[in-house]
């Protein structure tokens, strides 16, 4: 019956693109989690290099909002963190993830510290750093790459869109040209990439998200993570949005926006996240990204209706 069948290959259940639970499972033969960790960066685009203040959507937490013990060393964050991810899922692999700010942003000494105080630990299967393409330079990627002999280091690269105007918009002080830029270094430097795009933008429509997908699909990465704009409390957007509201996705909107980005996608590209996780406390909207299990389970019952599935229409 066609109903039953799914025709994407990357994947144990109904889901019909590859999430990185799959990937994790396929590679490691078992459930790994993520272990949030802060190493107190800051990023060009607060401490006055680059601008002040921050993109408008990012908090004063620097985009990594679920740390609640991000004050402490980072063994005991670590440890902690570690408790919280063990409560939800039954697993002894990690990866220590470096979420808030810019954590390729400061001297190679901290970011050595940083990694080598967890990649001889077994339960560590990779490493993982969120930062800009601006805080990248050879000399980093060349320290990176040598810790990737040892064990994989994902990078999360923030892009956002590759539309500049809107980053002008949202004051990332950064182009997309940045990413171009630092592309091939990356691609010959065995790094996992994963490259973090936001849909709902304020002012872009359908064509410019898929456009960002195109883009984005000229180089190599392994992975990505896409979420709806979530306005945050005592952030510039949230200024910006009781100034002048403008219009935000609906869940429907989103889901058929995304769906298509997931078709133009490479099939064996990952997909670490279709959804946001904000705090309902510190959320100005839109309210429906607050149910992430009824959006996950909404985009893979449209994606069965429309029997379609991650790379149907990829084009080099
Ligand atoms: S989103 Fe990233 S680059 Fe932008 S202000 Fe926040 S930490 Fe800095």
């Amino acid at each position: 019956m066609i109903e039953d069948m799914n025709p994407y290959p990357y994947t144990f259940d109904n889901k019909r693109y590859q999430t990185f639970n799959y990937y994790l499972k396929k590679t490691y033969g078992a459930k790994v989690a993520k272990v949030i960790l802060d190493a107190h960066f800051t990023c060009p685009n607060r401490d006055g290099t680059k601008g002040i203040g921050g993109c408008a959507f990012c908090s004063n937490k620097g985009s990594g909002d679920a740390n609640l013990f991000s004050k402490e060393d980072l063994k005991l964050q670590y440890l902690e963190n570690k408790k919280i991810m063990q409560r939800k899922w039954d697993t002894e692999l990690f990866i220590p993830y470096f979420q808030n700010f810019s954590n390729t942003y400061g001297p190679l000494d901290k970011i050595k510290m940083m990694i080598e105080e967890f990649i001889f630990q077994e339960e560590v299967v990779a490493i993982a750093l969120a930062t800009r393409s601006d805080c990248l330079d050879e000399e980093k990627i060349t320290l990176l790459k040598k810790y990737s002999a040892i064990k994989p280091i994902w990078l999360e690269l923030g892009i956002e869109t590759s539309n500049d105007q809107t980053l002008e918009f949202l004051n990332r002080q950064e182009r997309f040209e940045d990413f171009k830029k630092i592309a091939p270094l990356l691609e010959g430097a065995n790094l996992k990439l994963c490259l973090h795009i936001i849909n709902g933008l304020p002012y872009e429509n359908e064509e410019m998200m898929l456009k960002t997908i195109q883009d984005l699909n000229r180089y190599h990465f392994s992975a990505i993570k896409i979420h709806m704009l979530h306005i945050l409390k005592d952030t510039k957007l949230a200024d910006i949005y009781q100034a002048k509201p403008f219009k935000l996705l609906s869940k429907d909107e989103y889901i058929a926006i995304t769906i298509k980005q997931l078709e133009r996608l490479k099939k064996d590209v990952i997909i670490e996240r279709l959804s946001g996780d904000p705090i309902e406390k510190e959320l100005v909207a839109p309210t429906w990204v607050l149910n992430k299990r009824q959006l996950l389970n909404d985009i893979d019952k449209k994606m069965k209706e429309l029997d379609t599935y991650q790379g149907r229409l990829y084009e080099y």
